[in-house]
């Protein structure tokens, strides 16, 4: 995803902070972040925001963190959670890989990945968020029965991603190849989902866990 540079945008930003901690004030204490102590799952890339400020409208009695490492594309997701009013959602300005830094081991009940970058070439595989040192970073901060939900439309990165999640030893509790065929009631469309769905392309889903 592609954003234009916003110079605007940290002020922006630093000026939400009430929503948006922008220089992991709260690392290692998110549940200060939230208003109300209840558990927390996480989207890593959220994009512009749209999976994730459904979600958190419909379970109300969920945290939901948003993590996302462009300033530029997440003014859109502060813009619609104001306009939304919800209290459950807080935003971080962070990159994956220091998902382990900022979250308390086995904090996370859920993971949430949705179309993230494919990074085709070979040389950029370490940079996939299913390759194993996010993997392993997500096994730490989930909880026990912690789950990882992981959707794409693109085949070579599903194709990956099961090689990947099988060789950590993960299990999976499903896997559909067609989402959109019978389409579930609970899942929300993305941004990129709604695009490349209209396309004709195929939605990949897993679930899995540690
Ligand atoms: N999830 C949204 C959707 O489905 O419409 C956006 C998908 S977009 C292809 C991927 C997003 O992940 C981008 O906004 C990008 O900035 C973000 N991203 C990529 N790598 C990241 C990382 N290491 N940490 C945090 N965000 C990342």
């Amino acid at each position: 995803m592609r954003m234009r540079n916003k110079p605007w945008a940290m002020d922006f930003l630093k000026t939400n902070d009430d929503l948006v901690d922008t220089d992991s004030a709260y690392a290692l204490k998110i549940g200060d972040f939230f208003n109300t102590a209840q558990p927390l799952h996480i989207e890593v890339g959220t994009g512009m925001g749209t999976f994730i400020t459904e979600l958190a409208r419909r379970n109300p009695h969920i945290n939901y963190a948003g993590i996302e490492l462009d300033k530029n594309i997440l003014i859109r997701v502060v813009e619609k959670v104001r306009a939304l009013d919800l209290k459950n959602v807080k935003l971080l300005l962070l990159d994956a890989n220091m998902l382990e830094s900022y979250f308390k081991p086995q904090e996370v009940e859920r993971v949430y990945l949705n179309f993230s970058d494919p990074w085709p070439k070979h040389r950029h595989e370490k940079r996939r968020l299913t390759y194993h040192t996010f993997l392993s970073q997500y096994r730490n901060i989930l909880s026990e029965n912690g789950e990882l939900h992981f959707k794409t439309d693109n085949r070579r990165l599903f194709e990956y991603s099961l090689v990947s999640l099988n060789q950590f030893g993960m299990t999976f509790h499903e896997v559909n190849l067609n989402l959109h065929e019978n389409e579930p009631e609970d899942n929300i469309r993305t941004e990129y989902e709604g695009k490349f769905s209209a396309k004709g392309n195929l939605i990949y889903w897993l679930k899995a866990s540690f």
